[in-house]
């Protein structure tokens, strides 16, 4: 269950003995190589910096959300849920506007994400809006909530929606894990592993 008490939070990242077996499949991490990108860099900070310097926060929060460093680590350490918990309690100063999506006609429905583009015969259905994404990575839960609502009724009128947008592929498949189950929806992504450039113009003083 979410949020882990923040003590729960700090003693499952204590856990972590830094072996970096995690190391090579995060994503963030073989794009920037620096250490604090690293699952191991995150849980480190997070063992040892509490509570949580903003400076700190700023680091450990740039993050795919992707889950693939917990399924690597022998330890079976909760690093999402390590991940996850921290946004119920810190919360980065960004803001993001919630934008609605552009609705298309066509034949496959997609979610194309903010900057996809949308294949030809794709449609976009009406009423989408961005999947909070941004929202959810800085801690704003309730903005992230309010975009989940409003996406999850119009989803939930078309099973098997694809998603092209890796990051709204997370942004989608962690409502239920936020929200309940009532927030699933049936959703394909191929959800490769690629961090779009979107991500790194979020934060060009962290990335440069
Ligand atoms: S694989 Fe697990 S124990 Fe090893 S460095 Fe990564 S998080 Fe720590
Ligand atoms: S969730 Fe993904 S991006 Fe974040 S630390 Fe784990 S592997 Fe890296």
């Amino acid at each position: 269950m979410l949020p882990l008490e923040p003590q729960s939070i700090v003693e499952e990242a204590r856990k972590c003995v830094l072996c970096g077996k995690c190391l090579a499949a995060c994503p963030l991490f073989l794009e920037t190589g620096k250490e604090e990108d690293s699952p191991r860099g995150k849980l480190f900070l997070i063992a040892n910096l509490s509570p949580l310097t903003p400076r700190a926060a700023e680091l450990i929060f740039p993050c795919f959300l992707c889950g693939e460093c917990e399924k690597v680590c022998p330890l079976e350490i909760r690093i999402m849920d390590v991940l996850l918990s921290l946004r119920f309690y810190y919360k980065l100063p960004l803001s993001f506007e919630v934008k609605e999506l552009s609705e298309k006609e066509g034949k496959k429905p997609v979610y194309p994400g903010c900057f996809e583009k949308t294949p030809e015969d794709g449609m976009v259905p009406p009423g989408l809006v961005c999947s909070g994404f941004y929202h959810l990575l800085s801690g704003d839960l309730e903005t992230y909530k309010k975009c989940a609502e409003q996406n999850v009724r119009v989803l939930k009128n078309y099973p098997g929606i694809e998603i092209l947008c890796p990051l709204a592929f997370t942004a989608i498949s962690l409502y239920p894990v936020f929200f309940g189950d009532e927030f699933r929806v049936d959703i394909r992504g191929e959800k490769a592993l690629k961090i779009p450039p979107c991500f790194f113009n979020i934060f060009p003083e962290r990335f440069s």
